[in-house]
């Protein structure tokens, strides 16, 4: 029984169908590869906003051949000789998956643990995942996609993400007849926190909002409902005197659109730096930052994204 369990096997096996996972897949399946990828969830987790874009982004959504189906649905945000676009979470992944022959993505196989194959003749270097339903699957090549919590990274020995210490929200907002935003990214930063809105398409506008908590254990402003979340919000962008579009940006978006996520990531120092000060509430920080740095903050986020990756 266990032999027959160990004899599925597979060439390629990418682990989670998040944005990395199903665009690993298209991408080896132009190539010609076959893929299979093992999602923990039911379904397609299209849940989640929206995000900014550039240059390069584009560069691999058109290798993947959905760049032009993400333009049509996203507008082009105005600054600059780079094509940035606010793009939607649920319409992108839901894209890439329809590329993908039939079949790909395999949903409620959660992997819990990954071993080296131990049959050296018939194994080589390929690699036993475990199941959470308990069977296995040998895959000659293994592609960690999982997410910030990835059994692959940990398995691989990564160092484990580090909380920011910084919180996020955001929210969507539907404006049926036309939100009237220019295609702008519009950033608003105050006493350590910092907000931006920018519209997807002609009837959506994306908004988010990072903070530093003042609690030292993270938890405060994290345990809230949606509703004083919301409040929140308005609260931090009141004491900005924030225009009154965003406000009722912010106002309108549904209840149940609104999330609070610790940032957790590998820490990039460069990055780091730039939101130390964007966030920082000393006072000449703040002095240097609203009065001097504003502008130069601004370009120096659009060129970060923005270098030339070359040919994909
Ligand atoms: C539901 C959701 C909503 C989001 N919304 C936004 C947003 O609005 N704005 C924004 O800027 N960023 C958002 N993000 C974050 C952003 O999508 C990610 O930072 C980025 O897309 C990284 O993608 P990823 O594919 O590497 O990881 P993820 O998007 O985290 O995908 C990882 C996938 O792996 C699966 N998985 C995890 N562990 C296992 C396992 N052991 N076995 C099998 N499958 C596993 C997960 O279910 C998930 O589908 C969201 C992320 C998620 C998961």
């Amino acid at each position: 029984m266990e032999q027959q369990k160990q004899d599925a096997a597979e060439d390629v096996v990418i682990v989670g169908a998040g944005l990395a996972g199903v665009g690993v897949a298209l991408g080896l399946h132009r190539k010609g590869v076959r893929s299979v990828v093992l999602e923990s969830s039911p379904a397609l987790r299209t849940s989640g906003f929206a995000f900014m874009t550039w240059t390069n982004a584009f560069r691999a959504l058109d290798a993947l051949g959905v760049g032009d189906k993400m333009r049509s649905h996203h507008l082009q945000v105005q600054g600059g000789p780079h094509e940035a676009r606010c793009v939607q979470r649920n319409v992108l992944l839901q894209a890439l998956e329809e590329e993908l022959p039939a079949g790909t993505i395999r949903y409620n196989s959660r992997i819990v643990s990954i071993d080296d194959d131990k049959e050296k003749d018939g194994g080589g270097d390929a690699k036993i995942l475990h199941l959470a339903d308990g069977s296995t699957l040998r895959a000659k090549v293994l592609i960690g996609c999982d997410g910030i919590n990835s059994v692959v990274a940990r398995w691989l020995g990564l160092a484990k993400p580090l909380d920011s210490g910084r919180r996020a929200t955001r929210g969507h907002a539907k404006y049926s007849d036309g939100h009237g935003f220019q295609p702008k990214f519009m950033q608003l930063s105050g006493n350590g926190f910092r907000a931006g809105l920018v519209p997807c398409g002609d009837t959506d506008v994306y908004w988010f909002l990072t903070w530093s908590p003042s609690c030292p254990d993270g938890k405060e402003d994290v345990d809230q409902s949606p509703a004083e979340m919301k409040q929140f919000v308005l609260a931090k962008l009141r004491s900005i005197m924030a225009p009154d579009e965003v406000l009722d940006a912010v106002e309108r978006s549904e209840m149940n659109d609104v999330l609070v996520a610790p940032l957790r990531a590998q820490v990039i120092a460069a990055s780091y730096m730039v939101g130390r000060v964007q966030q920082s509430e000393h006072a000449v920080v703040r002095f240097a930052r609203d009065r001097l740095l504003s502008g130069v903050l601004a370009k120096g986020l659009l060129m970060m994204p923005d270098y030339d990756c070359g040919t994909l």
